[in-house]
């Protein structure tokens, strides 16, 4: 195979000296096959990940078509869009083309709710060459008429998947009809469920499509392990785990924003410099959160998806799935925040009996088992096993009762998942025979109903 680099794709001296400053020596495989179909002015369709290079892959050919013949921004317009789920992608994006962009000339703001708008207008009235936004700030500036799409010949949309879970493909619908119909556009999207598929028939024409990870699939450098415990447990085990220094770089994904604060008031407790970051907290908050974390001052990001989504921080060494997310895709996503542009990450997660159906709609989504580990923490207490096997408990029949630990049991389970079946001594070798009796249902129903 041919080297290909950044230059070999066509682009621009500027730019170059931009990416080698950030040590970008080869182009990710998205980037290779995007930027010449975007630089002779193809629509495109990315299925991608973030952690892919998309940001590149779609910033450095827009940079570089809005610095050729550059003619200054008119009040209140903006030339390129780019849609954005959250405001944390939003800022990372517009920092991404800001990095690339930094030896032109051209003037770029991110807009995005949350905050006092007036900066916000202030910033666009002398206009723009790049605007990144969120869509519900972005839509009411436009009724306000502080922002004017007329002008607009570069849209992108960014993480569609996602602003259809958030419910704002509403907003972008409404925002793609005030754009120029003559115009270039691009849709990231990392799964490509029903509503996307449709939008990019209305908003793209006859585009590259450019798939980098098939659908749904998981990020392949990611080792993937799962503990089975006790909800009680989780906190200790988060601790045990947190005592090994190689875990230097954590984000522990929560699924409710009151307990990523508990978890990171946990840890703080336990001397663990963590921060909490999700959607009750300013977004000013959520920044200082983000910093402290990118910077290393926190050791430990506790976040909820929304808030998590698009983080890019580089080098996180450890995704702990605290709880597992109810949404599979979230489960893609999340892990996808370690092993990124090339380096190796590890995915850890809690599962306990209340999450064994999530884990079973993640592992038909990823297509694979994930590796069991055992855990060695002590006995519940029998108030705390009474608690934890509660309600689901079939049969009324005692099937935790062997004196182990109650969350590698699955005491309590839904009837036809992987929940209750045995699963084996939980102290056995942590490897791939500590997962077996879950993969291998087949096997483990028979065992079940002998038992
Ligand atoms: P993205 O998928 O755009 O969020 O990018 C993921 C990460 O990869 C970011 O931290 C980028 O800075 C980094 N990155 C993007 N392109 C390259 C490249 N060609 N070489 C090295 N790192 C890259």
């Amino acid at each position: 195979m041919t080297d290909v680099t950044f230059e070999s794709l066509g682009v621009a001296e500027p730019i170059l000296r931009a990416l080698a400053a950030e040590n970008y020596t080869t182009p990710t495989p998205i980037q290779t096959r995007a930027i010449p179909a975007l630089m002779s002015g193809k629509d495109l369709l990315g299925i991608a990940q973030t952690g892919t290079g998309k940001t590149a892959a779609f910033g450095i050919p827009l940079l570089q078509k809005l610095s050729i013949g550059h003619i200054p921004p008119q009040p209140r317009q903006a030339k390129a869009l780019i849609l954005a789920p959250t405001r944390e992608l939003a800022v990372q994006i517009e920092e991404a083309l800001r990095t690339y962009g930094r030896h032109l000339n051209l003037k770029m703001t991110v807009i995005l709710g949350g905050v006092n708008q007036n900066t916000q207008v202030k910033n666009m009235a002398k206009g723009v060459d790049i605007l990144v936004a969120t869509p519900g700030r972005l839509l009411d500036l436009v009724q306000q008429k502080h922002i004017n799409l007329s002008a607009v010949n570069t849209f992108i949309v960014d993480e569609a998947d996602r602003m259809l879970d958030m419910g704002f493909i509403r907003d972008v619908r409404k925002l793609v009809a005030m754009l120029p119909r003559e115009r270039q556009s691009m849709l990231f999207s990392a799964t490509m469920p029903d509503d996307i598929v449709k939008l990019t028939h209305d908003m793209l024409r006859q585009p590259e499509r450019i798939e980098v990870a098939p659908q749904g699939k998981t990020a392949d450098r990611v080792e993937q392990k799962m503990y089975f415990v006790p909800t009680q447990q989780k906190r200790q085990l988060l601790s045990e785990l947190l005592k090994d220094v190689s875990l230097n770089k954590v984000i522990v994904f929560t699924r409710t924003k009151h307990g990523a604060n508990k978890v990171a008031e946990h840890l703080s407790r336990t001397g663990v410099v963590a921060e909490a970051i999700h959607g009750n907290k300013s977004q000013n908050a959520r920044q200082r959160a983000l910093d402290l974390f990118k910077t290393g001052k926190a050791r430990v990001l506790v976040a909820t998806d929304i808030a998590a989504r698009g983080i890019d921080v580089d080098y996180i060494t450890h995704v702990i799935n605290f709880e597992l997310p109810n949404e599979p895709e979230s489960y893609v996503h999340r892990i996808g925040r370690t092993a990124r542009a090339g380096t190796e990450g590890i995915a850890i997660s809690f599962c306990d009996a209340s999450e064994r159906s999530y884990l079973r709609d993640i592992e038909r989504i990823i297509r694979m088992k994930i590796e069991l580990v055992a855990h060695d923490l002590p006995e519940l207490t029998a108030e705390q096993r009474q608690q934890q096997e509660e309600p689901r408990r079939p049969h009324g029949h005692n099937r935790g009762g062997h004196g182990k630990p109650g969350g590698h049991k699955g005491g309590g389970h839904k009837p036809g998942g992987r929940d209750g079946l045995p699963h084996g001594d939980p102290h056995a070798p942590a490897k791939r025979n500590g997962s077996r009796p879950h993969w291998q249902r087949g096997k483990d129903k028979k065992r079940e109903s002998a038992a």
